[in-house]
């Protein structure tokens, strides 16, 4: 409280917290009295207490994201899901998740052909783009509809559980059948989208926005929590620096950084990380020897004509290599790729 409170008013002060829901605990030094507010302080508004005019200063404690704090849930989570044939997946808690496919859906053969390649080297889930955030209007969008569409054939196909990204809530129903949902680095702050993810319980890949730090990474992980859905896998993918030597830089000390703070499972994403192909594997197996849940990887049959992504995609032989590496890796961390 600023100096000069009077007893009675930090009294008066203390009784409206209280109405909020805390315990108010007094401190009452020589010239000040510092109030510490005891109890689930997430409905306090800091912005309001700052604005009174008997308030000198606020420090916030406890991190702001307390569902998605490690102190909520001490345990690593475990994200579930069940494939259309085979074993369940998992990712987190001693399980890596491998996520391959295109950046995005262009053809039926193309869909296919990656599916069962990267199925064949070992990857747990297809991904595959189907609404795409480009920088210009006049790229390729994707395919819409359609792209779901081959998507889930090629899930049907392989068994593989798909992994594709929603732009817009009013697609919402055409993701009935994709096992998660990305939410892009673009999206990452788009609280309607998170919201309405929060409702729908099914497993959210959450990417980390373009210039992001990790405490607003982590509150956008807490709209889903605080909206009932904690399926959520947190993906690293590169931040926007002064190099432009690579198309992003990959934070990779946000994989520990997360893993301390948070309970949700981290995986990286060193193909948007990069956008270069030939980095790809070096940074992949850099994120599994830090303690990633798993990666998601860009992979094209072929990439020179991609339609989306070529420069950063790897090849099918690429990845079969990769996977050969990744498995030695899991080995050394103790984890099982599922
Ligand atoms: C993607 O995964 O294809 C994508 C668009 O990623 P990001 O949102 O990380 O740029
Ligand atoms: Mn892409």
């Amino acid at each position: 409280m600023k100096q000069g409170t009077s007893a009675k008013e930090a009294q008066a002060f203390a009784a409206v917290l209280e109405q909020q829901g805390v315990k108010v605990h007094f401190s009452e030094g020589a010239s000040q009295t510092v109030l510490g507010l005891v109890g689930d302080t997430t409905n306090i508004d800091e912005e309001s207490l700052r604005a009174h005019h008997l308030v000198e200063k606020v420090i916030r404690v406890q991190a702001p994201y307390k569902r998605a704090h490690r102190q909520f849930h001490p345990e690593n989570t475990r994200i579930d899901i069940a494939a259309p044939s085979g074993p369940d997946r998992h990712i987190g808690a001693g399980y890596l998740g491998i996520i391959a496919g295109p950046c995005s859906v262009e053809s039926r053969e193309q869909i296919i052909t990656i599916a069962a390649s990267v199925k064949q080297s070992g990857a747990g889930f297809l991904r595959g783009g189907a609404f795409k955030p480009r920088t210009s209007p006049y790229s390729f969008q994707g395919l819409g509809d359609e792209g779901l569409t081959l998507l889930l054939e090629a899930k049907k196909e392989t068994g593989l559980p798909i992994v594709s990204e929603l732009m817009d809530v009013k697609h919402l129903d055409g993701f009935n059948e994709v096992d998660i949902i990305q939410i892009g680095a673009r999206n990452m702050q788009n609280f309607t989208l998170l919201k309405e993810l929060g409702r729908c319980g099914k497993p959210v890949l959450l990417k980390r926005g373009l210039a992001s730090t990790i405490k607003e990474f982590l509150m956008a992980a807490e709209y889903l929590i605080a909206g009932g859905n904690d399926r959520i896998v947190l993906c690293e993918r590169g931040i926007r620096t002064f190099e432009d030597f690579t198309r992003n830089t990959l934070d990779l000390s946000a994989v520990p950084g997360l893993k301390k703070e948070s309970h949700l499972p981290v995986i990286v994403d060193p193909s948007h990380a990069t956008g270069l192909s030939w980095m790809v594997p070096a940074l992949a197996k850099a994120a599994i020897a830090a303690g990633a849940d798993g990666i998601m990887v860009e992979v094209h049959n072929n990439p020179e004509t991609a339609r989306c992504d070529g420069e950063q995609s790897i090849t099918p032989a690429d990845f079969a290599g990769l996977m050969e590496m990744i498995q030695k890796y899991a080995a050394i961390e103790g984890k099982q790729i599922a």
